[in-house]
């Protein structure tokens, strides 16, 4: 990863980027609006360890732009949260809600920790702690949260449970990503790998190439990453490697995902897996496949690595995979990337479908999710690769903006500026 890209100067480059591609001039004042959050608080939580010691932990919540509905993003759990990183996820949650069109702002939290550190008390006294600071920022017509990077159910739970106990009501539409019993929907977990498999089967067809027998790498083997080896699996692709922090294994004739993932269960990582053989993530990440997913953190490639990239196509589950300038590079080199805020948009698309449910009581099944997703998937494609083709524009990404920053302009301008 390259550390001196700073993910919220990249938001910024990105939303420069596009606006020189917006149909009718936006203006530099409003553009101006789009490129910084509402607020962020940041709030030092101080915890009881185990060892009977207290340990203080930063952690913020960005509520990026409202215009377009509730702010909604995901909490990230990571010793390398900062204040610029969350900032920048929050932004990209207004820009990725807005292009599928599902009725939110953005928003993004994240606590400076390793989850991997701690037992599972420490993290319930860390994350009810937050959660007792979020109180007066959150609820489900203020700012609703949901899992990110390292957290999940168990955490939604404890913030749910937290919320309406001070709140002393039942609110569970006040955070997404819930288990089922208590409140969840169905098909949330897998819903951001089953976006990327369906942004990946979309642009294979766009492009006329066969996903049937297709090559493929995937960088990071948690949620998203390995739900979306799964799932492009069944489409018949062949995965020939994937990757988490422990390292990268390749296999030309391809691996079950499900068999690499109960190894990941039992061992905590995939390198070791049978006779695989070992690869670094940058080997991975330039090998030679028809399609790469980065499912890890941003920045994971960068100018001079993209110079090296072979994939034709990327999608990107992960959030921010890319840097600005190595997005430059793939550009000029004719590989075709759909972006993050439409490729991944399926996590925060099932938290809407879980939002809607939890504010009428009324839980839809498995299949009816599925197939709503879809739908939203597809129509936002095809509404991108219209702009993209109508428009003339450089790229899916540019495309993606320019569809999604008018939204949000539209919503500003009818809201007007008060007070
Ligand atoms: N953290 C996910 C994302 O980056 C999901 C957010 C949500 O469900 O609100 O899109």
């Amino acid at each position: 990863m390259a550390d001196e890209e700073n993910p919220f100067d990249n938001l910024r480059e990105q939303i420069d980027d596009a606006a020189s591609h917006l149909p009718a001039d936006v203006g530099d004042d409003v553009l101006e609006r789009l490129k910084h959050p509402e607020r962020v608080l940041e709030t030092n939580l101080t915890v009881d360890m185990d060892d009977g010691s207290i340990q203080t932990f930063k952690a913020f919540r960005s509520q990026f732009n409202g215009d377009r509905g509730p702010y909604k993003g995901g909490i990230r759990y990571h010793p390398d949260v900062s204040r610029d990183e969350v900032k920048a996820l929050s932004g990209w949650m207004v820009y990725k809600c807005a292009t599928v069109g599902i009725p939110y702002g953005g928003g993004k939290g994240g606590i400076v920790v390793d989850p991997a550190e701690h037992s599972a008390g420490e993290l319930e006294r860390l994350t009810r702690s937050f959660a007792k600071e979020l109180r007066p920022f959150i609820g489900e017509d203020r700012d609703v949260p949901a899992p990110d990077v390292n957290t999940g159910q168990r955490e939604m739970n404890w913030i749910k449970d937290t919320y309406e106990t001070l709140e002393d009501k039942t609110e569970p539409g006040v955070i997404t990503g819930k288990s089922i019993e208590n409140g969840g929907s169905e098909g949330r977990v897998e819903a951001t790998g089953r976006s990327t498999m369906f942004a990946a089967r979309e642009v294979f067809d766009y492009l006329d190439k066969d996903i049937d027998g297709a090559s493929v790498a995937v960088q990071g083997f948690g949620n998203a990453g390995w739900v979306s080896a799964k799932l492009i699996d069944e489409l018949g692709a062949n995965v020939v490697a994937v990757s988490d922090s422990s390292g990268a294994i390749f296999d030309e004739d391809g691996f079950d995902p499900e068999s690499v993932k109960e190894f990941k269960n039992e061992t905590g990582h995939v390198a070791g897996y049978d006779s695989a053989q070992e690869l670094t993530n940058e080997d991975l990440l330039t090998l030679d496949v028809d399609l790469l997913v980065p499912a890890a953190l941003e920045n994971a490639i960068d100018e001079d690595l993209a110079k090296d990239v072979k994939a034709d196509v990327i999608v990107e589950a992960a959030n921010g995979p890319l840097t600005p300038d190595a997005d430059d590079v793939l550009r000029d080199a004719d590989v075709t990337v759909v972006p993050d805020i439409l490729a991944n948009a399926g996590g925060v698309t099932v938290s809407y479908f879980e939002w809607v449910q939890n504010r009428q009581r009324f839980y839809w099944t498995e299949e009816r999710v599925n197939d709503e997703l879809e739908d939203v998937i597809v129509d936002a494609f095809d509404n991108l690769t219209h702009a993209y083709e109508t428009l003339d524009l450089p790229s899916l990404r540019v495309a993606a903006y320019v569809v999604a920053i008018q939204r949000v302009v539209d919503a500003y301008t009818g809201n007007g500026n008060w007070p």
